[in-house]
């Protein structure tokens, strides 16, 4: 027999507001980890979004501050007592989005914080006081520079999409906020993939730790119709992206760009081309992408451009389908990809794009989903564009602007650390930028750099002028050893 909402014992706020949205029943991964996260057990779940994750940890813990549910205006009868951290804003803002229905009907209150966007109505937030704060690292690690917000009394803590948190070169500000924390706490931990980096993470702060896994680890959704597609060159692939939606008639479809100038580029080329398309990057402020990203839930754009970074963890149900424009760089990111579409049973198509050189971003990734993909020829002609004079000049040079901007963003205010600069696609061997054209672009290979302390601890890890592949082999050990510092509960 299945389980039922009403089997977890909670309180009738809870469920009452459960109801409203129309859960009918837990998902897999609800049922799973609803009461082991009410035992107060520290919980490492493998779930990628979609799955109904955040009702997962959200509703138990607001269960268990029941007991502090008080309707008193006073914000010290509000201290922070779960603390949800997310690695970009999308995803911080959704999980707001539903901690607040679910918390609807109680008293307890609960707030978000993200880089991007004026810091001060987040401070009157949390003057205000709020029982569950969400935040991306940066900008909460700015309010307790601020000293905006207390976390001394937070009794559970919760790291979302851990794996992209580290892929977003989080580790650091992670450390921090976490010697903030009371050393005796819950913890729960979210990861779509499981590497050796996030299992030390994991070691290094979960208690006896409990895993809840609803997918096979590492593998791709499975009612998920995967293609891919041979192209002539990188100048054919628009057309070729043009001729899937027109015919497969997608009406709504996530396009993924391997970068933010790639991704503005293609968007605007679809549209030329008469498809309803936008892009959302991290180029573009919080309001354009939130604005952009409703519109696409809405129906209003039907091709939705995004890179890895912007994508990531957006709550869009029943996408039918996703295009790979670009093979990622990255094996895992195929998977968080992919994992847009085919959710909760329905099914979805994932249609990739490769060029001769992407041969071995395809292999990696058949190596991690543990299959062979079927390749076909697409026979698409490559537009004349005088837009586009070729995309191995213009990418990197936009880029190494975007490090010019990035290094003095990320050094001086703080103000920007709610997303991390995107391609950092974890130095990947540089087989990868060299068959993406991109070999002679540091920017692509260096390791995450963010306030001065890390950028020094990086350069021991990966001496400056090292290659993608020193920085990577060095990174794991030297980082982790000295900023995790063992075990802390
Ligand atoms: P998540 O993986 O947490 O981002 O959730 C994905 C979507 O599923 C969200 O739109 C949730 O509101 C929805 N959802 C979560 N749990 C359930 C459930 N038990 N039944 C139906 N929808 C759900």
């Amino acid at each position: 027999m299945s389980t039922l909402f009403t089997d977890f014992g909670l309180a009738e706020p809870i469920l009452r507001a459960v109801t409203e949205l129309g859960y009918k029943e837990p998902t897999p991964i609800q049922a799973q980890a609803i009461p082991l996260v009410l035992q107060g057990r520290d919980v490492m779940g493998a779930a990628q979004t979609g799955t109904g994750k955040t009702a997962g940890f959200a509703l138990p813990i607001l269960q268990r501050l029941m007991q502090h549910a008080n309707a008193s205006a006073s914000p010290a009868r509000h201290p922070v007592r779960s603390l949800i951290i997310a690695p970009t804003r999308e995803l911080a803002d959704q999980i707001y989005v539903n901690v607040a229905a679910y918390a609807r009907y109680t008293s307890l209150k609960s707030a978000v914080v993200f880089g991007g966007i004026d810091i001060k109505p987040q401070i009157a937030a949390m003057r205000a006081g709020c029982e569950v704060l969400i935040a991306t690292p940066g900008r909460l690690l700015d309010h307790v520079e601020q000293r905006t917000v207390n976390l001394s009394q937070v009794e559970i803590f919760v790291m979302d999409e851990a794996d992209r948190m580290l892929d977003m070169g989080f580790l650091p500000d992670i450390q921090r906020i976490i010697n903030l924390l009371p050393a005796k706490r819950q913890n729960l931990m979210f990861s779509a993939t499981f590497s050796n980096e996030i299992r030390r993470l994991a070691e290094s702060f979960l208690t006896d730790p409990i895993s809840v896994e609803v997918a096979r680890r590492n593998a791709a959704a499975e009612n998920v119709d995967q293609k891919v597609y041979r192209v002539d060159s990188t100048d054919a692939k628009r057309a070729a992206v043009a001729k899937l939606v027109r015919d497969n008639a997608l009406s709504q479809v996530l396009v993924f760009t391997n970068t933010k100038i790639g991704a503005g580029r293609l968007a605007r080329q679809l549209e030329k081309d008469g498809l309803n398309a936008n892009a959302i990057h991290g180029d573009k402020s919080q309001q354009e992408r939130l604005a952009t990203l409703e519109a696409f839930k809405k129906g209003e754009i039907a091709v939705l451009v995004a890179t890895d970074v912007a994508a990531r963890g957006l709550d869009i149900v029943e996408l039918p389908a996703v295009i790979n424009y670009d093979l990622p760089y990255s094996p895992e990111d195929y998977i968080h990809r992919i994992g847009r579409t085919g959710r909760a049973g329905a099914s979805g198509m994932a249609l990739s794009l490769m060029i001769g050189e992407d041969e071995r971003l395809l292999a990696e990734i058949e190596k991690l989903i543990k299959r062979k993909l079927p390749v076909e020829r697409l026979g698409v002609e490559a537009p004349r564009d005088r837009d586009r004079p070729s995309g191995e000049r213009d990418e990197p040079r936009e880029h190494r602007r975007s490090v010019e901007r990035f290094g003095r963003n990320e050094r001086g205010a703080h103000s920007d650390r709610g997303e991390p600069r995107e391609p950092r696609r974890g130095p990947r061997p540089a087989a990868s930028a060299v068959a993406a054209g991109l070999s002679n672009d540091p920017f692509f290979y260096k390791p995450y750099e963010s306030t001065a302390d890390e950028a020094a601890a990086a350069e021991e890890a990966a001496p400056s002028g090292g290659t993608a592949v020193a920085a990577r082999a060095k990174r794991p050990s030297r980082p982790l050893a000295a900023l995790l510092g063992g075990k802390k509960a």
